[in-house]
């Protein structure tokens, strides 16, 4: 038996042990190594912050995915891995032996600033207890216990997209108080290096909702309801979203794969560069024969990929090469049930986008 060790129930792993459970390859041993029990679903995070999906609706459940697969589920994280001694030690104390290891533990939100910001705020990664935090939120703000103010920082498309539906949400709460909702970004503009037609939509429509856009902007300090900005500004916040880009989990520095940025470098076989029986994907790899952003599109792409090499493995057949798509459809969520698209630099602003993106959405999490 061949034992592999799924490290992460990220976009790629679940795509992987879904085309397992179907193939149910001979000679495989399949461990996942996940905390959680469910992965959230990040296309369908914007509309469940705005309101439009219950929180079951992007929750894909991991014990029956592993239950079809034949694998079996520790709940519990990967603290470190060994690549030459080929183990993992795991946070409830065990350590696992693999022969092939997979990393798909995502890319963490980056937290810097003042003390009193990295307390406060919440990073948009893990999705689930943003969500969580998010749901609390909005609770207190409905039983009168806080004002309806939050902010984000970071206005790359993830940040514009939670910034619009966080304020879809609260003005939908129909309060008597008003509501404020702040986009922070410390560069000139938001969505830096993006698309120049896709930034002015997005601009006119953080507008039309009333969004309060802050460039140029860092936070000084931060306390329970307000955020003071380096130009001295106040702007009110009980909750503050923290989308300030993705970083690599520290721990990776330790285990000696070879690294770019703190990512895992792989070939395109998603193998590890300096250790072949180490894969990783998603937003943890780094792909070093053609980088790509760091997007759930190429996460959840890889997963066939990654369920082929081990079915190949078991069978001791040559792996198959991995062909990122040199662009994607993007579609972007306006909070109201309006989406934006982008593709090729063109972009889309028209009626039917939003169920376009639904119906992307849904149809994905069917399969779960
Ligand atoms: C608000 C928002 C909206 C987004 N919308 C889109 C979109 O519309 N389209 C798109 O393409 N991308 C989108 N993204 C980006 C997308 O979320 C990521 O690219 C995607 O989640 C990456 O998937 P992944 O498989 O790498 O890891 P993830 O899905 O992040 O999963 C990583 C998993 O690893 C687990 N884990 C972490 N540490 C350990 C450990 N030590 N041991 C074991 N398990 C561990 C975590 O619990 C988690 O379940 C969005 C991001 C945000 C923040």
């Amino acid at each position: 038996m061949t034992r592999i060790l799924l490290i992460g129930g990220g976009h790629t792993h679940v795509v992987a042990l879904r085309h397992l459970a179907r193939r149910k390859p001979a000679g495989l041993d399949i461990h996942l190594v996940s905390p959680d029990l469910t992965t959230s679903y990040s296309g369908l995070l914007p509309g469940h912050i705005a309101g439009h999906w219950k929180r079951h609706t992007l929750e894909i459940p991991l014990p029956p995915l592993c239950r079809t697969a034949g694998a079996t589920l520790h709940s519990t994280r990967a603290t470190s891995l060994d690549p030459a001694a080929q183990t993992v030690d795991l946070a409830d104390g065990d350590t696992l032996s693999f022969d092939y290891a997979s990393l798909d533990i995502g890319a963490i939100a980056e937290v810097s600033g003042p003390e009193s910001l990295r307390k406060l705020g919440v990073p948009v990664k893990p999705l689930g207890p943003f969500a969580d935090r998010w749901s609390a939120f909005v609770s207190q703000v409905e039983t009168g216990k806080l004002p309806p103010h939050a902010a984000v920082l970071g206005a790359g498309t993830a940040g514009v997209e939670l910034a619009l539906s966080m304020k879809y949400r609260l003005e939908k709460l129909g309060l008597s108080r008003p509501v404020h909702v702040s986009l922070i970004e410390r560069g000139t503009d938001l969505l830096p290096g993006g698309n120049a037609s896709m930034r002015a939509q997005l601009q006119r429509e953080l507008k039309r909702a009333g969004v309060a856009m802050f460039t140029g902007e860092t936070v000084a300090d931060a306390d329970e309801d307000s955020l003071r900005l380096a130009s001295r500004e106040d702007v009110p916040a009980g909750f503050v979203a923290l989308a300030t880009g993705a970083r690599p989990q520290a721990w990776l520095t330790g285990t000696g794969l070879t690294l770019n940025d703190g990512f895992v470098s792989v070939g395109q076989a998603l193998q590890s560069v300096s250790h072949p029986h180490v894969f990783a994907c998603g937003d943890t790899a780094h792909l070093t024969f053609d980088p790509r952003p760091k997007a759930g599109v190429f996460a959840v792409r890889q997963g066939a990929v990654l369920a082929k090499q081990l079915v190949r493995l078991a069978a001791n057949q040559p792996l198959a090469q991995y062909h990122p798509q040199k662009d994607y459809l993007k579609l972007v969520s306006l909070g109201r049930r309006r989406a934006i698209a982008e593709k090729w630099g063109v972009t889309l602003n028209m009626p039917g986008l939003w169920a376009l993106k639904r119906h992307i959405d849904l149809k994905f999490m069917d399969n779960y």
